[in-house]
């Protein structure tokens, strides 16, 4: 019975890269019918940020992937917030100690510190572990009635991991194959702090294991504690969930890592949903506010780092779901290009229903508040092939709501030569004569009285389409001359020439 859990700390917004670690799991977990468990890691208090958490869970939702256990929901493995479960870990941090595993250590900052400088001075680096444990202070170095003494008096500590000497470690990672590391290179992490508070690592370590986790899928920057994390399994005697480090996504020109700072300076969001800063009310971009679909998003993230192995690109979630494979995620990083996000959400428009699409664009117009939804959506339909958000829709479409106030120059130079105006006169009286006002007959009776009296196209096409857009472009001049009706035809064209 597979159990993913996607493990975020509430310190801040998600960014893209967090929601791309939570897809991974979410996908992982539906494709072998399993469980998508939300543990939110919040034990470091002083970088808890109000608000995160329920921007947390917001995103997921919004994504379309809840999770099926968690913070609030089918809590069997409960409680999933580890500052509700801070009674739990002593003991771990106990047994390990008894066990031989993990030690006191009582250095202040300043004594790590010298030993930090000193060694720098010499061109070394300080390692807390069997190099200098015996010259600092812990229960390694101290007899057993000066650790007492020390835990008596309430002495501020620390419980390190007792890294190993001169061992080889042999870690498996399902993406990166098997991975060897010099336990000389370790240092002795700390896992407990005297404040009652386990570190990142303890509570990971009991928490997956207590909550069942049989596969752990997080991104590149945890890579450097699997070491630490296999040999914490191994000295509670637990078996280990398998491991999955997922590539970084680098920066659109494929060099370092994407920060929120290359959204701002080329302009995209990095992050799901709009976000305002607690402390400085500072907002940042979100895609959904940016009129991203969230099926866009989903597929634009499942492409960083995993691929089908074939030419499709477009995947709905039920596709990734049985096309997903950790098996196909790459390890070298994922190149983040803001201009596939958009060829995603082009996609996706399309398929959205011209009805929807008309709600979504009437909320965004006054000036359509009063009209026919029908209306609009049909207007839509003529113009979303062109559009990417809704927000382009007013551009593309203006002139099917509102008769143009300006032309265009350039294009009034390029359609009106001599006789045009008594071309558009004779087309008037043409159009005066339609009863039955269609697309259809619109263009055979048009068509046929240029060719009729071979004026040429361009002749009456660009005066027309200037007077019905006010420029040279837009959706073909018979749909826009159905949509707006006769009237209002006749009195665009009798404008223009005025
Ligand atoms: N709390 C860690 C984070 O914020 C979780 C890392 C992990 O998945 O082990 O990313």
């Amino acid at each position: 019975n597979v159990r993913v859990r996607f493990a975020p700390s509430p310190t801040g917004p998600l960014h893209i890269g967090g929601v791309r670690t939570a897809l991974f799991n979410y996908l992982f977990a539906k494709k072998n019918k399993g469980t998508f468990v939300l543990r939110i890691e919040d034990t470091d208090q002083n970088r808890y940020v109000e608000g995160a958490e329920k921007y947390i869970i917001d995103a997921l939702n919004w994504c379309g992937m809840p999770y099926d256990e968690g913070v609030g929901k089918n809590e069997t493995f409960g409680p999933y917030k580890q500052s509700e479960r801070k009674h739990l870990y002593k003991q771990y941090a106990d047994e390990l100690i008894a066990s031989g595993n993990a030690y006191y250590a009582f250095d202040t900052a300043e004594t790590l510190d010298f030993h930090r400088k000193d060694h720098e001075a010499k061109g070394k680096t300080f390692i807390y572990n069997w190099h200098n444990r015996l010259k600092l202070s812990n229960s390694l170095s101290l007899s057993a009635d000066e650790v007492k003494a020390k835990l008596d008096a309430g002495d501020a500590y620390v419980v390190r991991f007792k890294s190993p000497q001169d061992e080889t470690l042999h870690l498996k990672d399902i993406i990166r194959g098997d991975i060897k590391i010099d336990t000389n290179i370790l240092d002795d992490k700390v896992l407990f702090k005297s404040d009652g508070m386990p570190t990142y690592h303890l509570a990971n370590i009991v928490d997956d294991h207590l909550m069942e986790i049989t596969h752990v899928i997080r991104g590149e920057e945890w890579l450097p504690s699997l070491a630490l994390h296999y040999q914490l399994y191994k000295a509670f005697g637990w078996e280990s969930p398998e491991f999955a480090h997922l590539p970084l996504i680098l920066k659109p020109t494929g060099k370092g890592k994407l920060s929120k700072r290359d959204g701002d300076k080329l302009g995209f969001p990095v992050f799901p949903l709009q976000w305002t800063d607690p402390k400085t009310n500072d907002i940042s971009r979100g895609y959904k506010e940016d009129g991203y679909f969230p099926e866009a998003m989903v597929n634009f993230l499942a492409f960083l780092g995993w691929n089908p192995g074939t030419e499709q690109e477009i995947f709905n979630l039920d596709e990734l779901i049985e096309g997903f494979d950790l098996s196909r995620v790459n390890k070298s990083g994922a190149r983040f290009d803001p201009d596939k996000t958009k060829w995603f959400n082009h996609h996706y428009m399309q398929e959205q229903s011209n009805d929807d699409l008309a709600e979504l664009f009437k909320n965004q117009h006054s000036e359509l508040s009063d009209l026919d939804v029908n209306y609009i959506a049909m207007v839509i339909g003529l113009i979303k092939e062109r559009a990417t958000f809704v927000s382009d829709f007013w551009e593309l479409s203006h002139f099917f709501f509102q008769a143009p106030n300006t032309y265009d120059e350039k294009a009034s130079k390029k359609a009106f030569k001599e006789g045009t105006k008594e071309l558009m006169q004779e087309l008037v009286s043409i159009i005066n004569t339609i009863e039955d006002f269609t697309v259809e007959t619109l263009q055979t009776k048009i068509k046929g009285w240029i060719t009729d009296n071979e004026i040429g196209f361009g002749k009456v096409m660009m005066p027309l389409r200037l007077a019905l857009v006010g420029a040279l472009q837009g959706p073909d001049v018979f749909d826009i001359m159905f949509m707006i009706g006769k009237p209002e035809t006749v009195k665009r064209i009798e404008k223009v020439i005025d």
